[in-house]
């Protein structure tokens, strides 16, 4: 190991209080996080502590003014118990990619996978066996500089948490295509996992769901004219023998189940299209009845089922989602490569390497 990072154990695990045939999204966390600390251009203070509250200054640049990045991504264990990552590195290159589009200082690759071994192998008793199941690992970082005024911070705090997610079992969502509000625009930081595009959504998802609706379904922010994603997912159009997705632009999140989904379809010889999706040929393909399934992508659900769209007074109703094939032929893939009942043939499943006796 190239870094010195310091392992401090609890003394009070709370695992004995998990029961991981219930756990509820984002309020469970394990027992301990990674933390460090940029300072004088270098990344130091590295340790895995308890977890626990960090202090802050209530003029810390981060809050004022958003230099705040983050990833999601998960471990889970194959049928024989082994924990394991999937595409660790891909999200250390995002990571870094945020970073710089917000002016903050890059996790060296090695640093962020030394860190991830590190945690997760002290916390591996933490990964639910079940398939579906998963330990969430949420990588932040943000300024730490405490003084007022718009300027780049020069110190940063870099953080690991993690936390059992259940199998994630999502109802069909209903969509509404937003075409008063923007989440982003090219030349703008959709691109960026960042803390303010988050932040920014959550007006335009409220009225969605006081219509009625799960989430919003984003268009570009010059026409309203085509299809970008859904709420916190990427999304694909399955139109006749065609799946098609919008092309990242630079206004659309790069996702990472995105692109292994894409990988996993042309394998299997599905035509994939990546390229400008209008909500036209969305909903003309719905009048003539080859709109077979839609469905949104992401870390935390893998594939979501779309089972309404509503654009100004259209409302698509798709076909009943137990006929989308095609998601649930994918879902099955991810989860099935994870726990080893398929092969591994990309070389997707990184096992964790530092396995720390708790204790
Ligand atoms: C994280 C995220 C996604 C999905 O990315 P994955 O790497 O597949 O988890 C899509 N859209 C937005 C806005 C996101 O923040």
């Amino acid at each position: 190991m190239k870094y010195n990072i310091s392992i401090t154990k609890t003394t009070n695990s709370k695992l004995d209080q998990i029961d991981f045939n219930a756990i509820p999204f984002g309020k469970t966390f394990s027992d301990h996080m990674f933390v460090a600390d940029y300072i004088d251009g270098e990344w130091t203070n590295l340790a895995i502590v308890p977890f626990g509250d960090i202090s802050i200054s209530p003029v810390n640049l981060a809050i004022h003014y958003g230099q705040s990045i983050f990833e999601g991504m998960k471990a889970t264990k194959k049928m024989d118990g082994t924990p394991c990552f999937f595409r660790p590195l891909l999200h250390s290159e995002r990571l870094n990619a945020s970073a710089r589009r917000m002016m903050m200082p890059e996790v060296p690759a090695d640093l962020f996978m030394e860190a991830l071994h590190l945690l997760v192998g002290l916390e591996s008793a933490w990964i639910p066996p079940q398939e579906g199941s998963a330990l969430y690992i949420r990588p932040v970082m943000f300024a730490m500089d405490d003084m007022l005024g718009v300027k780049v911070s020069k110190t940063y705090k870099f953080i690991i948490v993690t936390g059992p997610v259940g199998p994630y079992y999502p109802k069909p969502v209903k969509l509404i295509a937003e075409t008063e509000f923007v989440r982003a625009a090219a030349g703008g930081v959709g691109e960026a996992k960042t803390a303010g595009n988050y932040a920014a959504s959550l007006y335009p998802a409220q009225k969605a769901i006081d219509n009625g609706y799960d989430q919003v379904m984003w268009l570009d922010a010059k026409e309203f004219k085509y299809v970008q994603e859904v709420g916190t997912m990427n999304i694909f159009f399955r139109i006749g023998d065609k799946v098609i997705t919008p092309a990242t632009d630079g206004a659309i999140l790069k996702g990472i189940t995105r692109k292994t989904l894409i990988e996993i379809m042309k394998e299997k010889g599905y035509q994939v299209e990546e390229r400008l999706v209008s909500i036209d040929e969305v909903v003309d393909a719905y009048k003539a009845g080859t709109l077979k399934e839609v469905f949104g992508t992401g870390t935390a659900a893998v594939v979501a089922n779309v089972s309404h769209i509503k654009y100004k007074d259209v409302v698509m109703e798709l076909p009943p989602v137990e006929t989308h094939e095609l998601s649930h032929l994918l879902k099955n893939e991810i989860n099935q490569m994870r726990s080893g009942k398929i092969a591994d043939r990309f070389n997707w499943i990184e096992p964790v390497k530092s396995l720390v006796k708790v204790g």
